[in-house]
């Protein structure tokens, strides 16, 4: 295994949409780089089908991408993480990339930062959404392609979760290792930034909302998520699960 030291951990986030990252992960991001770990996210889209704008504004369609990533590097940055590594492509069309394609560009990357942990959805994406299960499927190969068989490099692989009371409360069809809360990180100290991050998302409506329901919830704040089953087998004795948990 890579020599591992809790002073140096690489997060890598690979998400679909600017926005996707702070819903996952916000919380859990700003903890990471508090205390000076680095931090990444790779965005595959530039969100281009989103809303346009709320509160008033009106954005024009071809200026939201552009608009999107401004809100996600200004976020990134009040993170304390890294910019973003923008993958351009266009909304809802993630799909029509050959899987193995994209996967290289993230292979690409996890080369380049060599991660520690990588975050990515899981198998239905939480939504559903098709960016989301095809960023999935890229990263898998990708993190399988990465992951070396002697033993070395072998990040932990991590699905942002949702407990199963939740999931059918929101009618989420979610596949089974995403009710998994095999990491559940208590966000309280760092629950502001996250609220913050998804109310700078100011095109983005559901961010909007979601803030909203974040600042009304009564704490504990938490992010939960499933550890994927491409880990290794023995990922309960993996040092950054243990530091994670530690957080
Ligand atoms: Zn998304």
């Amino acid at each position: 295994m890579k020599s591992f030291n809790k002073e140096s951990i690489v997060w890598l986030g690979v998400y679909g949409h600017p926005d996707d990252e702070t819903s996952a992960s916000g919380g859990t991001m700003v903890k990471l780089s508090d205390k000076g770990h680095q931090v990444y996210v790779i965005t595959a889209t530039g969100g281009e089908l989103g809303t346009l704008g709320t509160d008033g504004s009106k954005i024009k369609r071809e200026d939201l991408a552009s608009v999107r990533e401004c809100e996600l590097k200004t976020n990134m940055k009040a993170y304390g993480a890294n910019p973003p590594f923008m993958l351009r492509y266009v909304d809802q069309e993630l799909e029509k990339e050959d899987p193995e394609v994209l996967a290289i560009k993230i292979l690409d990357i996890m080369h380049m930062v060599e991660p520690d942990v990588v975050s990515t959805f899981g198998p239905s994406g939480i939504s559903n959404h098709p960016d989301h299960i095809a960023i999935h499927k890229s990263t898998l190969i990708a993190y399988e392609k990465y992951t070396n068989p002697t033993g070395e490099n072998t990040p932990l692989l991590i699905y942002p979760s949702i407990p199963e009371d939740i999931a059918k409360m929101y009618n989420l069809q979610l596949s089974p290792v995403e009710k998994n809360m095999d990491l559940i990180i208590d966000i309280d100290d760092t629950i502001r930034y996250k609220i913050e991050g998804l109310k700078n998302y100011k095109s983005q409506e559901d961010a909007q909302e979601f803030a909203a329901h974040l600042s009304e919830r009564e704490g504990p704040h938490f992010e939960s998520f499933a550890v994927s089953d491409s880990s290794q087998n023995d990922w309960e004795s993996h040092p950054v699960v243990r530091y994670l948990r530690s957080l």
